[in-house]
């Protein structure tokens, strides 16, 4: 007898809460398997799942029940209302770096406004969440001061094709970390450059000026990873995750590449880790005489970004 709905639904529910996982990822991977929405899934809560779906459903709940995390194996993740491919190869895209993305589009809107062919890098860019979600965000004029003075469609291609002659770079140490953040630019339309390379490198060795600069580096103090929980520690890759005993030693970095590739008025964007925002901004303060330096809180209330300003005027 085939199962329905909802008989699917109470077996991956007490399976996964017998394993301590959510009980509700259940529901994601059956909509995932079926196509249906929430809605279509329980105004059909009587109706059969035919049996492919129904042995796709229990190996997926039984992989989640071992740890692996949702996003891997339905291959996709949700950031900045646009649906991202992710594997093994990236983190999952998290919702505190949705914050990331706007405080930095409203910063561009803020400092550059009217300013043409800004360069942008993302450094660490994995998914390339951040860097394709600017882009389109910018493309599509919700930022004002990139827009062609012309209108969009009279815009003259310029820098590398792109509409409004804003240049974005992604980078990543890891080239497979690329491959897939190659692959979510093509589908979703952006035109990002993916470059590999060790934090700053690549934009020293090719002489180029940022205007700004963002990035999610790796900020977990690696002393962490005995408290974590195993679906991240055992499945998303530690290159992404660690950095060092205080989870600082990227921003560190930071500080001393930074000099090199800043064009003389240069906006900087950190996701950091919870607790790290007076540090990060002291490391600022120390490297840059003329910064302003704000650290702004996530939704859930802790620190999360740091913004600098840097050769703006005090
Ligand atoms: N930007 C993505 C996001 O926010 O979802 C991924 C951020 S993940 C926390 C950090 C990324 O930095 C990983 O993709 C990792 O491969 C990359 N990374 C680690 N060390 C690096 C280095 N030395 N230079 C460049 N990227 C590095
Ligand atoms: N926010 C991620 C986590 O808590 C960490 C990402 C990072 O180190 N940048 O798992």
């Amino acid at each position: 007898m085939n199962k329905k709905v909802f008989e699917a639904l109470k077996w991956a529910s007490s399976f996964l809460s017998g394993s301590g996982r959510d009980e509700n990822a259940g529901e994601l991977l059956l909509r995932h398997f079926t196509g249906m929405s929430r809605a279509q899934l329980f105004a059909n809560l009587r109706e059969e799942v035919t049996p492919a779906v129904w042995e796709a459903f229990e190996e997926a709940v039984r992989e989640h029940g071992q740890g692996m995390p949702i996003q891997y194996i339905i291959g996709t993740e949700e950031f900045y209302g646009r649906s991202f491919l992710v594997n093994e190869e990236v983190l999952i895209p998290r919702p505190e770096t949705e914050e990331l993305v706007s405080g930095t589009l409203e910063r561009i809107e803020r400092l550059f406004s009217g300013r043409h062919g800004l360069v942008l890098a993302d450094i660490g860019t994995g998914s390339g969440a951040i860097a394709i979600s600017l882009k389109l965000e910018i493309e599509s004029h919700r930022v004002s001061g990139t827009e062609c003075p012309r209108g969009a469609d009279k815009c003259p291609r310029r820098v590398s094709g792109t509409k409004n002659g804003t240049q974005i770079t992604g980078t990543d140490i890891s080239e497979r970390s690329l491959v897939v953040a190659r692959e979510n630019a093509a589908r979703l339309g952006a035109e990002v450059e993916f470059v590999q390379g060790d934090l700053l490198a690549p934009f020293m060795d090719r002489g180029v000026k940022l205007d700004v600069v963002v990035s999610n580096p790796p900020y977990i103090p690696v002393g962490d990873i005995e408290t974590m929980s195993e679906v991240v520690t055992e499945h998303e890759p530690h290159r992404a995750l660690f950095a060092g005993a205080d989870g600082l030693d990227f921003y560190r970095r930071f500080m001393s590449e930074l000099p090199r590739v800043l064009a003389p008025a240069a906006l900087v964007c950190f996701e950091i880790g919870a607790g790290q925002g007076e540090a990060v901004a002291e490391l600022f303060r120390d490297s840059f005489p003329d910064v302003r330096v704000e650290v702004v809180n996530d939704i859930n209330g802790k620190d999360r970004m740091v913004f600098a300003e840097i050769g703006f005027g005090m």
